[in-house]
């Protein structure tokens, strides 16, 4: 059984259909990339995923269960955190304060604090500036506390939407590294990436997204070799 399974999944904003049928699955311990060109769907999919979006039909299963149109929070519950492209960092909220908003279902302060400090012993980077205001950070540190944040309550599903978007290359590689660690750590991964030399790099398998359907699903290595593939579907 996969650990997620996205069944003929068709969600549309208002009137306008933007996923018309995707079907994918994550195996537990996967890192699964979504490809595809701006519009495509990637960002619709996981939005329905984790709850953002109602689904109109299809179904959406995570460990066997069905958590379609569920609330936000429960899928939260249930194991899946969700990165989201626009990262909603709160700038006049300290570092540390936006960590702890990530646990924010969890009741036990002690627990709270155990958590946050995985988080800094993660990102030494993050633990200079615990009391800094988190909008004067760089891009690349403001998504990794969108990371460390995600992770506060501790998903078995990480979902991240674009991490590297508008990241220097350096900065990009640091970002796809903790992506890599997390998943070594047992964390099962599921990635939107505009980037796709950075998403096969990171990713077991990709899926390539297209007009809200799913036109390919390749293990990385193949699409990496297969310029001609790349091309049909991407466009270059
Ligand atoms: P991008 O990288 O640009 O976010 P994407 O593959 O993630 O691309 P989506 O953002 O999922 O694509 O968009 C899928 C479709 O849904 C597009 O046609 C887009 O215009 C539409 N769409 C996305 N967000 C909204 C919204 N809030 N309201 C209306 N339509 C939307």
């Amino acid at each position: 059984m996969p650990a997620l399974a996205v069944k003929n999944l068709h969600v549309a904003y208002g009137s306008i259909a933007a996923l018309h049928g995707i079907s994918l699955d994550v195996q537990k311990g996967e890192t699964v990339a979504l490809i595809g060109a701006n519009g495509a769907g990637k960002s619709t999919t996981l939005r329905a995923i984790s709850g953002l979006l109602p689904v109109s039909s299809g179904d959406v299963l995570w460990e066997g269960r069905s958590i379609a149109n569920l609330a936000p929070d429960r899928i939260v519950a249930a194991g899946i955190a969700h990165c989201p492209e626009e990262r909603h960092v709160w700038p006049h909220m300290t570092v540390a304060e936006n960590i702890a908003l990530g646990a924010y279902l969890c009741r036990s302060k002690e627990e709270v604090q155990r958590r946050t400090g995985m988080a800094f012993h993660r990102f030494p980077r993050l633990r200079e500036r615990a009391h800094q205001l988190a909008g004067t950070l760089s891009g690349g540190e403001q998504q990794m506390l969108a990371i460390a944040r995600a992770l506060m309550s501790e998903p078995r599903l990480l979902m991240l939407d674009e991490p590297s978007l508008g990241l220097s290359p350096k900065m990009a590689e640091e970002v796809f590294e903790v992506v890599r660690s997390i998943n070594v750590h047992g964390v099962t991964v599921l990635l939107v990436e505009q980037n796709i030399h950075n998403a096969l790099s990171v990713a077991n398998r990709a899926y390539v997204v297209e007009t809200g359907r799913i036109v390919a699903s390749r293990l990385s290595g193949e699409l990496r070799n297969d310029p001609e593939l790349l091309r049909a579907y991407l466009g270059g």
